[in-house]
């Protein structure tokens, strides 16, 4: 099974979306669907499945602004989303639970929406001005109607990496993490870092260590709410780590303990598709 939130189904049809034809077609399409989030968690149906409306009865629903967000093509099929004002709808199931359990394509679909989603409701109005933001596209930008300033919603890039040397890696847990639990490093890049350079900083910051090289694995939208997940395997001189950071202690791991970990503490936490962390471990496992 693939990761989570990869390979979405949809195709976001960025040349047409620019038409309000299009969207107001795809509005009124017979097969349109719309998925709806509340408070970024997911609304189910009776039958305890994502919940699932026709864009004209969406509508009615008391929606955030700014209603209903254009978030693709599938196939002929188009898909909306909407997040249903809290307090007016029964609580959604927490987004994580929703789409560990969710089919994959539903988990990208659901990944996006949360994604756009979570963008709006963070962007009423305009950083260079002040004004409030119009939606345009969809949805998929909000243009400023005062200064012109358009817009996007917000990727933010994050590295996260396994260190090794030889047949150990080290690992390290944070303190919210449930007991036992340790996993691959991980932090947000910094303006002008490459990858590999965000990848040696990050390293160094929370374990001390110095990489020699690393090398890109894979990578994984990670809607929490709007990173991009950047995977690497990094390779590092030996020596002790020294946990620092938001890091409480950091280890070296030989491939037996690393197995004996991940059949323990790492099951409980959630199914391996779920993160590219687990990726990686397992790309090292298996002595990629
Ligand atoms: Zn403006």
């Amino acid at each position: 099974m693939h990761l989570t939130f990869t390979r979405t189904p949809l195709n976001h049809a960025g040349p047409q979306r620019t038409d309000p034809a299009f969207i107001d077609a795809c509005l009124r399409h017979p097969m349109a669907r719309t998925v709806l989030l509340t408070r970024g968690d997911v609304m189910l149906s009776p039958e305890g499945e994502p919940q699932v409306l026709h864009p004209a009865q969406a509508v009615d629903l008391p929606l955030d602004a700014p209603g209903l967000v254009f978030l693709g093509l599938e196939g002929e099929m188009p898909w909306f989303a909407a997040s249903v004002q809290p307090g007016t709808v029964a609580p959604g199931l927490d987004f994580r639970r929703a789409t560990m359990v969710a089919e994959p394509d539903m988990a990208a679909i659901l990944g996006r929406a949360r994604a756009i989603l979570t963008w709006h409701g963070r962007r009423h109005y305009c950083s260079n001005c002040g004004a409030e933001n119009a939606p345009a596209e969809g949805g998929t930008k909000l243009v400023c109607p005062a200064c012109g300033t358009e817009h996007f919603p917000r990727t933010d890039p994050s590295v996260i990496m396994l260190p090794y040397s030889g047949d150990r890696c080290v690992m390290g847990r944070q303190p919210a993490w449930p007991p036992g639990l340790f996993a691959t490093l991980a932090g947000f890049m910094e303006p002008g870092e490459t990858i590999e350079e965000a990848c040696a900083r990050e390293v160094a910051e929370e374990t001390g260590l110095k990489v020699v090289s690393s090398r890109y694995i894979a990578s994984q939208p990670w809607p929490f709410p709007s990173t991009l997940m950047i995977g690497l395997l990094a390779e590092i001189e030996p020596g002790e780590p020294v946990a620092a950071d938001d890091i409480e202690e950091a280890r070296w791991f030989t491939r037996d303990e690393v197995r004996e970990l991940y059949e323990g503490p790492m099951m409980r936490w959630g199914p391996p598709h779920y993160s590219v962390s687990r990726l990686l471990i397992e790309t090292w496992l298996k002595g990629g």
